[in-house]
């Protein structure tokens, strides 16, 4: 999806992140191949310009935050530049409990008896009793087609023969299903408008009649910035509303679409993938940003290292840092890395970063923190605090106390004692490093 912006922005940053020295020529070259690869996928110029120009202010005057370096910084005012051009996230929510009712507008062809289907099926999936009713009395065929895709997914489908007022199909179905106690009611219609002002007359006419709890506007993905349009007038006219934007697999204008929307404030809920039922997803602005950039989810990373910050004992990290750790800075040194979860995720998360450590060896770093976590909490603060005092009898109760082996607890002893000569030494600076990137030690910026 969205292959070639895709490629032209993870380009753009993979040449800044090779790059030797961020200065200020490095930076206006990659706000160039950003503008180049954004208006090739058809964002407006001006938004080019404006996502850009923040991007080069941010990345010259912003100081990198604790944890992490300038090069990961600047890819992330890009992250947060490109989700704010999208709309941010904003999620849509049905309640099983309750009887919803979904009207589909959009111009001929843009997909909305596609996307009921779809939409059938995801929320049929979640529990939802769905029934579809077919409002389109305008385009031959048009009941058929709904049949056979509510019939894929599996939903009961209204519908009236002979019936020319598309509007009381739309009531009829609507008190007929809510009769027979569907949990969501998705109105098809036909929208053969060409321009807006007919679409938002049918829309207020289904409206009266209908009371919607949701109107979901479809825009066809290939029409690019031209979405603007349609977006602005539904987004003003319609109090709950939301857009669908479809065909955005290997629609090269989607990009352009999507950044249309998001900057008429009207929120885009799903967009379609495919022909098939299954190909719609929730748009979340934030995971797609992080898809477009592959980068994972940089975001998830970075609050958790804002989350460790502001827990951090600065003094244990000046201790750890510097060798004299207890046993209880031992632990907590690894708890710093248990916190932000599997450590293998965290480095899939920073670019570049993944690849540096085997799997094998963070499985089993995992492992251990779990049995040495139990053997420390058995010790007496003494012993924590003095784990040079650690002999065989204290080993010995230490090792019951705890339900683990006595080797077990030797194991940690040596893997305490390594730490600590490995922190005095000069080979201590990996992990310095790795925990002042987590935020610890308030040492400033890192890297
Ligand atoms: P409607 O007139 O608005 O009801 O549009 P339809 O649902 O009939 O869709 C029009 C055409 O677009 C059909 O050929 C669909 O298969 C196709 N279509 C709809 N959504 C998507 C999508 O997300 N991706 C692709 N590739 N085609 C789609
Ligand atoms: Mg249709």
């Amino acid at each position: 999806m969205l292959d070639s912006l895709r490629t032209g922005l993870q380009n753009a940053v993979k040449k800044l992140l090779g790059t030797d020295i961020v200065d200020e020529a490095a930076i206006k070259e990659f706000v160039k191949d950003l503008q180049r690869a954004l208006i090739q996928a058809d964002v407006n110029v001006k938004l080019v310009l404006t996502v850009t120009e923040n991007v080069q202010k941010r990345a010259l005057e912003e100081k990198p935050p604790a944890g992490l370096d300038r090069k990961n910084q600047i890819v992330k005012i890009l992250y947060d530049e490109l989700d704010r051009l999208l709309g941010g996230d904003q999620e849509l929510k049905l309640d099983k409990a309750k009887q919803s009712v979904v009207v589909m507008l959009g111009i001929q062809g843009s997909g909305k008896t596609t996307s009921v289907g779809k939409l059938s099926r995801f929320y049929a999936k979640k529990g939802f009793k769905v029934g579809v009713v077919a409002a389109d009395t305008f385009r031959p065929g048009a009941v058929t087609q709904l049949k056979t895709i509510a019939g894929v997914v599996g939903v009961e489908v209204y519908s009236e023969d002979g019936e020319k007022d598309s509007v009381k199909i739309a009531e009829h179905g609507t008190k007929f299903f809510k009769e027979a106690g569907k949990s969501l009611i998705i109105v098809d219609t036909a929208g053969r408008h060409k321009e807006e002002q007919g679409l938002l007359d049918e829309m207020s006419k289904i409206y009266s009649k209908v009371k919607p709890d949701l109107n979901l506007l479809v825009i066809d993905g290939t029409i690019g910035q031209q979405a603007f349009s349609q977006a602005a007038a539904f987004h003003k006219a319609s109090p709950v509303g939301g857009i669908v934007v479809t065909k955005l697999d290997g629609a090269a204008k989607g990009g352009g679409a999507l950044a249309a929307v998001g900057a008429t404030g009207a929120k885009v809920y799903f967009i379609g993938t495919g022909e098939r039922v299954d190909d719609l997803e929730e748009f979340s602005a934030t995971r797609f940003v992080g898809r477009l950039l592959g980068m994972g989810d940089l975001k998830a990373l970075l609050d958790m290292a804002r989350n460790l910050e502001t827990q951090v004992d600065d003094k244990a990290v000046q201790r750890i840092m510097t060798g004299r750790l207890t046993m209880d800075d031992f632990l907590f040194q690894f708890e710093q890395v248990n916190k932000m979860g599997s450590l293998k995720k965290i480095l899939d998360m920073i670019p570049g970063a993944s690849g540096s450590m085997k799997t094998e060896d963070l499985e089993k770093a995992e492992k251990n923190m779990k049995i040495w976590k139990s053997i420390i909490q058995a010790m007496t603060a003494e012993e924590r605090a003095a784990p040079e005092k650690l002999n065989a009898p204290r080993v010995k109760r230490i090792a019951a106390g705890s339900g683990r082996t006595e080797k077990d607890v030797r194991e940690l002893i040596t893997r305490y004692r390594q730490t600590k000569s490995l922190m005095k030494s000069g080979k201590g600076r990996e992990m310095r490093q790795f925990l002042r990137r987590a935020g610890a030690g308030g040492q400033g910026p890192g890297g």
